[in-house]
């Protein structure tokens, strides 16, 4: 095909790019989305920080949270299998882009699925959260 005709036939299609991140991306069914935490079945046992490949969990049993530095997830679902009350779940969730790695902390004193949120300095997101959280 020409370019020409290329050209025109493109000028009357819809965009195949969409306007992230202002336009929620359209999530297929089989997208794991992002780990959450329902911290009323939690019983810190760590089983999820020493199986994440990635080091993105940390447990803290005194405080009662669980923090995630979220761009160091890669959603392998690990910490999702090896929970053993189930606390731990993937939700269809969109992440919008940041400039700093982000972390999310779940507490005890939160609803379950709620957290709070931090942002690291950036460049920090091959710390773990525990290094990072003490700063
Ligand atoms: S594996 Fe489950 S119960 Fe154990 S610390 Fe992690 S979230 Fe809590
Ligand atoms: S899904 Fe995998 S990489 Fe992400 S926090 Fe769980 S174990 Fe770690």
């Amino acid at each position: 095909m020409s370019m020409l005709r290329s050209s025109l036939r493109n000028l009357f299609q819809r965009p195949v790019t969409t306007a992230y991140p202002n336009v929620q991306a359209d999530l297929p069914q089989s997208n794991r989305g992002r780990v959450m935490w329902e911290m009323s079945k939690c019983i810190y046992c760590r089983r999820c920080e020493r199986v994440c490949p990635t080091n993105a969990i940390s447990t803290n049993k005194e405080a009662k949270s669980q923090t995630i530095v979220r761009n160091r997830c890669i959603t392998c679902n690990a910490c999702v299998e090896v929970c053993p009350t189930q606390t731990i779940s993937m939700v269809a969730d969109y992440s919008k882009p940041d400039l700093a790695p982000t972390v999310h902390i779940f507490s005890a004193n939160l609803p379950d699925y709620n957290f709070r949120v931090e942002h690291l300095p950036r460049g920090s997101g091959s710390r773990r959260p525990d290094e990072v959280t003490n700063d």
